[in-house]
């Protein structure tokens, strides 16, 4: 399969924009590196290592479990990534998110920061839910991971101070950031 979703035409996605991202929640940077690195423990790396026998997604029960998987093919992600695009009205392609988010030209650095903190968050999440599913047996509704994105990020945003100085991302901010889901 690959790692297609690291890997853009050829090329291994930049990560470090990520990383100097002033609005991105430090645990969830932290998080993008591992993942970057392929260094989760994802089913399919404990089975080469022969810690277990069978891998079977947590998140949907169908499909064997990989980062690609995980984070962009399972039903479970599609549908999260699905709530952020009608949340804030921007269109995230289902892979190459890592890419899309350091290729995309914004007018407003701040908001393609808040843009990269979400799908951070995201990313973050979805390895939570998994976690757990996998203890717990219990995998919470996709609205309910998008609720917390969102007041996580709005939280940072504010937490942060942020100078607003540009009117687009007030606007923003207010209309489509903080929009109830
Ligand atoms: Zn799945």
């Amino acid at each position: 399969m690959g790692y297609s979703w690291i890997v853009d035409q050829g090329v291994p996605v930049v990560w470090h924009p990520w990383m100097s991202n002033r609005v991105l929640v430090p645990r969830h940077s932290f998080f993008i590196w591992l993942t970057v690195q392929n260094r989760l423990l994802t089913q399919d790396r404990l089975c080469k290592m022969k810690i277990i026998q069978e891998n079977r997604c947590f998140l949907c029960g169908v499909d064997e479990e990989n980062i690609e998987h995980l984070f962009f093919e399972c039903c479970y992600a599609k549908k999260c990534l699905e709530l952020v695009r009608i949340w804030l009205q921007v269109d995230i392609p289902v892979n190459l998110v890592l890419s899309w988010w350091v290729k995309k030209k914004m007018h407003s650095l701040l908001i393609k920061h808040i843009l990269g903190a979400v799908i951070a968050s995201l990313m973050y999440h979805l390895w939570q839910a998994r976690n757990q599913s996998r203890i717990d047996h219990y995998v919470p509704r996709p609205e309910r991971l998008i609720q917390c994105i969102r007041n996580e990020v709005l939280a940072r945003v504010r937490g942060k101070s942020l100078i607003l100085k540009s009117q687009l991302a007030r606007v923003w901010i207010e209309n489509c950031l903080s929009r109830v889901i």
